[in-house]
């Protein structure tokens, strides 16, 4: 029997702790599950709505958590594919199925798009409810960390490297930022059979994981101008694809600037700045492409889920750090502040 209370993590106001609440266990419709949490992986977002504030919430308290994983604990009326006690990792982003970006596949651009975790509650509580439609089978093989980093922190960098860049065997790539993100793209260009794969980052740490998960040559951007590298190292060609994942424009503009005539640049940092890249007479007769991307597919999840369970992808050592749910705040501190310089932290429960 599913209890009628639990212990949920709730934002109230930036740069507060998250409050430990005893609330109603949510009420499931007939379409959707309730899924008795296991591991959230906490993510940049989360530190940026907590001590930042520069992703509102549409209401507060509001729980947290965007990368889910556990299993089904009850099921709606209308629910006919799970069961309870179905291992289960959940694909945060809430689609409509039947907008013109839906109906093409791409979920992720859903014109209804809303995320758990940050637009409705999410994952930080003993219990969540969830479209059905949602859910992924988590085979025994993948643990429920790993099954719950998948669902962004792995995902966002499959969706960029292997849809968006469309990355071949062979081709050259160039990442700019290796934090959890593009330690993951180093993973998956490797994966899928890069021939040289480039990184870009100021952190020695971060350049030294980096090398351990497949990259081929590090780039300290501040002792070496990263283009002029790149440029080098690539024969003057520049690369076939590069990808950046900081969000800032000096390193959008060395993205752009790293790819060779015909290259393909895709932009998944998140920030502020405009985007300033070359002139047109470059742009247009380079033939570049420049591309943004935003999360992933349920498919996305569904691939990753089964690299992870047959063993081509290994995801373990990036679930760097774990709390259980009542040292949330400790755990957030951790990826705030860099303590230890995590990859990706898990709450466990
Ligand atoms: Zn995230
Ligand atoms: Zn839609």
């Amino acid at each position: 029997m599913t209890p009628t209370s639990m212990t949920a993590a709730r934002f109230h106001e930036v740069n507060e702790p998250l409050q430990l609440e005893e609330i109603p266990v949510p009420e499931i419709q007939e379409d959707e599950v309730l899924v008795q949490i296991k591991a959230v992986g906490l993510c940049g977002s989360d530190v940026h709505i907590v001590f930042e504030g520069v992703t509102p919430t549409p209401f507060k308290p509001i729980t947290l958590g965007h990368e889910p994983c556990g299993v089904v604990a009850a099921t709606g009326a209308r629910v006919e594919d799970w069961e309870e006690g179905d291992r289960v990792s959940v694909t945060p982003l809430l689609f409509c199925s039947s907008c013109r970006n839906c109906i093409t596949g791409h979920t992720n651009v859903c014109l209804k798009r809303k995320l758990l975790g940050i637009q409705e509650n999410g994952a930080l509580a003993e219990y969540m409810a969830a479209p059905a439609k949602n859910l992924v089978r988590l085979p025994e093989e993948v643990s429920f960390e790993v099954g719950a980093i998948i669902t962004d922190a792995v995902a966002t960098p499959f969706q960029v490297i292997s849809e968006r860049a469309a990355l071949r065997a062979g081709e050259t790539v160039a990442i700019y930022g290796a934090g959890g993100l593009g330690l993951h793209a180093v993973q998956i260009s490797h994966l899928l059979g890069a021939q040289k794969i480039i990184v870009v980052d100021p952190r020695e740490g971060q350049r030294e994981r980096a090398t351990q998960m497949g990259a081929d040559l590090t780039i300290d951007p501040e002792e070496t101008p990263p283009v002029e590298a790149i440029m080098e190292e690539t024969g003057g060609l520049g690369v076939d694809v590069a990808a950046e994942f900081v969000g800032r424009g000096e390193t959008i503009s060395q993205c752009v600037e790293s790819v060779g005539r015909g290259g393909r640049a895709v932009v998944a940092g998140l920030g502020p700045d405009p985007i300033t890249i070359v002139p047109p007479t470059v742009f247009v007769r380079d033939g570049i492409s420049l591309l943004g991307s935003y999360g992933f597919t349920k498919h996305n999840i569904e691939q990753l889920v089964n690299l992870a369970a047959a063993g081509k992808l290994n995801l373990e050592e990036s679930i760097t750090h774990t709390f259980p749910l009542d040292e949330v705040n400790t755990a957030l501190k951790y990826l705030h502040e860099k303590i230890e310089n995590p990859i990706r932290i898990a709450v466990t429960l």
